[in-house]
């Protein structure tokens, strides 16, 4: 039997469905899982979760209280981009673990997480919304059926990675607006 029934199942080696406690009040996604998350089967384990762990380090947020996923639950050969049909096809197993955990907040990191959460999971309108650059740090409130999420978005910690000090200076203080937020709730 086929298990091409969700796209890149086919090419990836582990399924990376999320990990993190399932009481989580903060909510990370990312876009997809890379090399080291395909290998192990866990979320951020490689370099981009080095710099996210050390992010949660910096606001005493323990990685094992908050929950982390990506849009795709399999790895793009090579890491390539998400395409709209593998968005559309694993998204919806996004949406259920954000229906079922019900973080108070949701962190969004980098461009496709962030569209998609700033579109109301719609994937026709998620590329019309505006980049991270603009939209990093600002807290957003999203309705998606009858359930109600804070959406902060931020960088992803990749690109932070790959572009040095600028980026993860904006990512410490975005981190120090979460943990603010998280407060006030
Ligand atoms: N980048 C992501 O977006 N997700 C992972 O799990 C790892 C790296």
């Amino acid at each position: 039997m086929s298990r091409a029934n969700l796209p890149l199942k086919e090419t990836a080696t582990h399924l990376v469905f999320g990990q993190g406690s399932f009481d989580a009040e903060a909510m990370f996604i990312g876009e997809a899982p890379g090399k080291n998350e395909d290998l192990q089967g866990l979320p951020f384990v490689g370099a981009a979760g080095r710099l996210l762990n050390d992010l949660l380090k910096s606001i005493k947020l323990p990685r094992e209280d908050v929950f982390i996923t990506s849009i795709l639950k399999y790895r793009p050969p090579g890491n390539r981009n998400p395409s709209l049909e593998e968005i559309r096809a694993h998204t919806p197993y996004l949406v259920q673990q954000i229906l079922i955990i019900e973080p108070k907040i949701i962190v969004p990191l980098g461009n496709f997480a962030t569209r998609f959460m700033l579109s109301g999971f719609d994937i026709e309108e998620m590329m019309t919304i505006s980049g991270i650059t603009h939209l990093h740090g600002v807290a957003k409130r999203v309705v998606f059926d009858h359930h109600e999420f804070t959406v902060l978005p931020m960088f992803h910690p990749a690109a932070a990675l790959y572009t040095g000090g600028r980026l993860k200076q904006d990512m410490l203080k975005d981190f120090l607006k979460l943990k603010k937020v998280l407060k006030q709730m």
